[in-house]
């Protein structure tokens, strides 16, 4: 997914799955969370299709008091959040309070963890809806997921079913943007704009009472993929790529443009987060940390 530059700079602050946050490559290993800030960035999954056991599917928490926003759900969001709570102390990501969540695309790498999202805080007492906002064929994704675990739906409910007593924490809102504000609350103000991909996406500005997240403006939050690790890859993937993925050398052009105060890379292709760290830093002087699971910022 690639955010244009200009449109990244003139919308303030957004990008796909990029983060740019102001840190020195010794902080960049050390996420520092800022004293007074209210807002803080969970990284709940860095990873991309590839299963690596170590990098949890696409997922970032904006956390704002104690409300949590989620950007996309690959697999293992739900345990990836409950671990945030239990060993980081972030109480929004108790997985019940997980009530609101905007997806970038329909990938399934962005999208396995919906089905988790649904039923499993339900499962452990969350008693509202979800709320969940996305671009064109969100519904109908919603709509077959509810279907396929009917039976579990009609078991739990039923008159001897553990979740009788909170019928409705299954149910889901799900709602088909487009570009503009999507979601707006005492927390927060939501801003979707339109990213270059495969198929329709958006990435989603967050602006809170402290701080501007485009997952940029402040922070720019990115994916990206380094030749290196590309050259290893079959040529129609390197075809595709070139459409619809960044390469570190592009994502160097766009923070270069955008000088976002932090660079936060996420959803990246590399040999290693260290091959990724020295190619970034041989193309980009500004400051930016390759995103593991469960940082916080
Ligand atoms: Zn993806
Ligand atoms: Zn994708």
């Amino acid at each position: 997914m690639r955010v244009n530059a200009a449109r990244f700079k003139s919308s303030t602050s957004f990008v796909c799955a990029l983060v740019l946050l102001t840190a020195s490559l010794a902080a960049a290993q050390q996420p520092q969370m800022p004293a007074a800030s209210k807002t803080r960035i969970v990284l709940l999954g860095t990873g991309t299709p590839g299963p690596l056991p170590d990098r949890s599917g696409p997922a970032t928490a904006i956390v704002v008091n104690d409300a949590a926003y989620l950007v996309d759900f690959g697999p293992g969001v739900v345990r990836r959040a409950s671990a945030a709570f239990r060993d980081k102390d972030i109480k929004a990501l108790e997985p019940t309070k997980l009530r609101v969540a905007f997806v970038t695309h329909l990938h399934s790498d962005h999208t396995v963890g919906y089905p988790d999202l649904i039923f499993t805080p339900w499962t452990i007492g969350r008693r509202v809806p979800l709320e969940v906002y996305g671009p064109k064929g969100l519904k109908a994704m919603t709509e077959h997921l509810l279907e396929a675990y009917r039976v579990d739906i009609e078991t739990r409910t039923n008159p001897d079913g553990n979740q009788r007593e909170f019928p409705d924490g299954h149910k889901v809102n799900a709602h088909e943007i487009g570009p503009g504000v999507v979601y707006k609350d005492a927390n927060v103000t939501v801003t979707a704009f339109a990213t270059k991909h495969a198929m329709e996406s958006y990435g989603y500005r967050f602006d809170t009472p402290d701080r501007s997240i485009v997952i940029s403006g402040d922070i720019l939050i990115h994916e990206a993929q380094t030749p290196a690790w590309l050259a290893t890859r079959p040529a129609t993937f390197q075809q595709f790529a070139a459409k619809y993925h960044t390469r570190t050398a592009q994502l160097a052009d766009l923070a270069r443009e955008a000088k976002p105060r932090l660079l936060i890379l996420i959803h990246y292709n590399a040999l290693s987060p260290e091959e990724l760290l020295s190619d970034m830093l041989t193309r980009y002087a500004g400051h930016f940390v390759v995103g593991r699971d469960l940082d916080v910022y």
